[in-house]
């Protein structure tokens, strides 16, 4: 019997009626005669409102117990999936990452799963039953309610999926697949039907938040096939694979945008050997991971490093910069919270040139100004200020994507 992962994001579950619906798709899927395990995200909002909650109380909660309240939302979720089911005559059991066990690190609030115990699931599914479990969260080896991040329960299905050995993951979200931009902000966005494991991980990690990124890193290493499609419309949506050599003939798949980072740049740092291990080993050794990083030409001695972080990480990172600057005899310290990364993915790139000449002149024309670029193989990152954020993505869409020079025959 085959065996499917279904998981349903906070849209999906936002309302009775929407945990109705839900319930109605598992059943079809039973019908079908497949073995489902559902993952289920918290209500729509329901994270967030539980966050503020805790940051009503303190400015920095303890991990621990953030933790401890973030995951309830999931709980609730999927017992009312569980009761949604027994109502329309599937038999079913919700279950928490600790009841699993779903056992992860002891980074709490961004834990990373390193063993599921499948018996249980599986003892379940033996009895006939539909197996609910929460998504996003896990448990220490100290016994500790640990959360795996935002968007994490796209990684407990993946997970889930491949510790399970199932056929397929299925990703249910509120739009129809994995597009070539934003759909929110890019009218012509058009959907991808079929995405390698590498650009999507890319996509993700650039900010295209439909699936978590460590997901995505999952899927490439166990081998889970992914299929993204909607809750709502009922048409083929875009599966994440192993890449083929078709793949490489689109230069550009796709455009991300992170409004995530924030800048903060060390002023007037004397330039000499060593100063630059000395900001960035301050900052690792705090467990803060940087971004981009930019170091100016040199005038007179001084030069100005900016770097990107995560702007949870923002006011701490601008801490310790402050700290080792006064050390170096840097002039201070600059902090921007405004800023945007824009990116263009795609495997193509590894063998097309050209791309970022047509980047850097897509955003000249539109007046963007670049304060600094990253690459890799298959992408191209710029970033600029916020507000422009929206004008580039669409900018680089209709020169990239909605060109037909994208596509290399031959
Ligand atoms: P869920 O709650 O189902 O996990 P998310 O909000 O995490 O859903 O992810 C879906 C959202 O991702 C979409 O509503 C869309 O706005 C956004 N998104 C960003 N980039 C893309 C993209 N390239 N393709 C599809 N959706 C994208
Ligand atoms: N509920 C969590 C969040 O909002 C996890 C998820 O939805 O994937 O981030
Ligand atoms: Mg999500």
């Amino acid at each position: 019997m085959p065996l499917v992962v279904q998981k349903f994001g906070g849209t999906s579950v936002g309302s009775i009626e929407r945990i109705k619906n839900v319930a109605k798709k598992v059943k079809e899927s039973v019908e079908e005669g497949n073995k489902v395990v559902v993952v289920s995200s918290a209500m729509a909002g329901e994270t967030d409102k539980l966050l503020t909650l805790t940051r009503e109380i303190s400015s920095k909660p303890d991990p621990r117990e953030q933790d401890m309240v973030v995951s309830t939302g999931e709980q609730v979720a999927i017992g009312l999936i569980a009761i949604a089911l027994k109502e329309i005559g599937i038999d079913a059991v919700s279950l928490t990452g600790w009841q699993v066990p779903i056992y992860t690190d002891n980074a709490y609030t961004k834990a990373r799963i390193k063993k599921i115990n499948s018996k249980r699931i599986l003892s379940e599914l033996d009895k006939g039953k539909v197996v609910i479990v929460a998504g996003f969260q896990g448990i220490s080896e100290d016994g500790d309610i640990t959360t795996l991040g935002r968007g994490g329960s796209d990684t407990t299905a993946v997970a889930l999926a491949a510790a399970l050995d199932a056929d397929v993951c299925e990703i249910y979200t509120d739009v129809t697949g994995v597009f070539t931009a934003d759909p929110r902000i890019v009218e012509n966005a058009k959907k991808i039907p079929v995405i390698s494991y590498e650009e999507m991980m890319e996509m993700a990690s650039l900010g295209s938040k439909v699936m978590q990124i460590r997901s995505v890193e999952f899927a490439a290493k166990y081998g889970v096939k992914i299929h993204v499609k909607s809750s709502f419309i009922n048409e083929d949506g875009t599966w994440i694979v192993e890449e083929n050599e078709e793949m490489e003939k689109v230069v550009v798949r796709g455009i991300s945008h992170d409004l995530k980072e924030s800048r903060i740049t060390v002023v007037q740092v004397p330039d000499k050997p060593g100063i630059a291990a000395k900001i960035f080993k301050a900052l690792g050794d705090r467990n803060i991971v940087v971004d981009m990083i930019v170091q100016n030409v040199s005038h007179e001695g001084y030069t100005d490093i900016s770097f990107t972080v995560n702007k949870i990480d923002a006011e701490f990172a601008e801490e310790i910069a402050k700290e080792v600057a006064k050390e170096i005899g840097a002039k201070g310290v600059e902090r921007n919270d405004r800023i945007a990364k824009i990116s263009v993915v795609g495997l193509g790139m590894k063998t097309h040139a050209g791309t970022a000449g047509k980047m850097f002149e897509v955003l000249y024309r539109e007046g963007i100004n670049i304060y600094a670029i990253s690459t890799s193989e298959i992408k191209i990152s710029c970033l600029i200020d916020e507000k422009y954020a929206e004008l580039a993505v669409r900018a680089l869409h209709e020169a990239f994507i909605e060109n037909t020079e994208n596509i290399v025959t031959g």
